[in-house]
């Protein structure tokens, strides 16, 4: 590692502690602070476990850069302040609360930053990609999940970190997150290496759904050796969602005991928008249902074909053969 490389650590490691020191000490992190106690429900302990801050609008970054005397190219690399039209420089994430983003050996490498308020048009950002701030290989908390992943020899993968960290809550430490971003080989490689399961946790919705079904493509195209459960949250909320107005208990409920198979999963997203009392879309739901049971087990094509003659009053027998045809086809 050179110089400049180190340098840039040490800055990041600087502007996490400084960004902190202004949410939990100073005036001009009151209204942040407030934001995450009342209307998110964390307490100081979370706060400084997970090194949340706050930046103020007053440059503060900026003056500690200039204080230390930092070489303006070590500056610019660091991605953490922005140069305007007039070429002054300020601070990128000015007027949010910054959550630091840690390597897996738990050094800051950047922040993702959110806006106070929910009318501001970009709620999230991020540090921009660069040699040290790679969205395709970082997972948010693994530097803290690691021990916990191997351990249970399982990961939740978590859309947004306000969701790691609701998990914490419950006491599930072994949560990550992407960055933003959809899941990629990358994270897959690294994760198989030390755990042989795998919970997707993706918001309820219907972007959340969408998520899941791409990530379990991925997942089973990068590797067999791996099991996948997909948690079903309640009233298409998110996790942190779950937490807030449901209570930690239901959470933690949920992670435990509303894990569906993949083949489950996506049997319930192709319902989504069709009316199965009218025969030509529950017929072709069942094209659907028999395509995803070609590659299940026969225990699991057993017990979902046993929920479609029950639920549809269609005899077992019919589906079994519409199975069979079309595994053949
Ligand atoms: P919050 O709970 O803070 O209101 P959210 O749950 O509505 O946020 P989502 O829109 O569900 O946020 O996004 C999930 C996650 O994806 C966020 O927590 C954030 O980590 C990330 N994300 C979303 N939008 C962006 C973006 N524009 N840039 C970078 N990351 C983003
Ligand atoms: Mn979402
Ligand atoms: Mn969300
Ligand atoms: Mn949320």
């Amino acid at each position: 590692v050179d110089n400049t490389t180190q340098g840039i650590y040490q800055l990041y490691t600087a502007a996490q502690r400084l960004y902190q020191h202004i949410l939990l000490n100073t005036t001009s992190g009151e209204q942040a602070l407030s934001y995450l106690h009342d209307t998110r429900q964390l307490d100081d302990e979370i706060i400084k476990k997970f090194g949340i801050g706050f930046v103020p609008e007053d440059n503060a970054l900026l003056g500690y850069a200039k204080d230390q005397n930092l070489a303006h190219e070590l500056m610019h690399a660091s991605e953490l302040f922005i140069t305007n039209d007039q070429g002054e420089m300020r601070d990128r994430f000015a007027g949010r609360i910054v959550w630091p983003i840690k390597s897996d050996r738990g050094q800051v490498v950047g922040f993702s930053g959110r806006a106070l308020d929910n009318n501001n048009k970009i709620k999230y950002m991020n540090s921009p990609e660069s040699p040290f701030f790679t969205k395709s290989k970082l997972l948010y908390n693994f530097d803290l999940a690691k021990n916990v992943i191997r351990q249970t020899n399982t990961v939740m993968i978590f859309e947004g970190f306000m969701d790691v960290i609701s998990a914490s809550m419950a006491a599930e430490d072994n949560a990550v997150a992407t960055m933003g971003t959809a899941l990629t080989n990358e994270h897959v490689q690294h994760l198989v290496r030390i755990a042989n399961r795998v919970l997707l946790v993706y918001d309820g919705d219907e972007a959340g759904q969408r998520a899941a079904q791409r990530s379990i493509t991925l997942i089973q195209e990068n590797t067999k050796d791996i099991e996948i459960g997909v948690v079903h949250l309640p009233d298409k909320l998110d996790p942190d969602e779950v937490r807030l107005q449901q209570g930690l208990s239901t959470l933690k409920q949920a992670l435990h005991q509303n894990i569906q198979t993949p083949v489950e999963f996506l049997i319930s997203v192709s319902r989504v928008g069709k009316n199965l009392s009218n025969q030509a879309q529950y017929l072709a739901f069942l094209q659907e249902v028999m395509q995803l049971l070609k590659q299940a087990t026969p225990v699991e094509q057993d017990i979902q074909l046993t929920r479609i003659a029950n639920e549809f009053g269609t005899a077992k027998s019919a589906l079994q053969a519409q199975l069979e045809q079309t595994n053949k086809s």
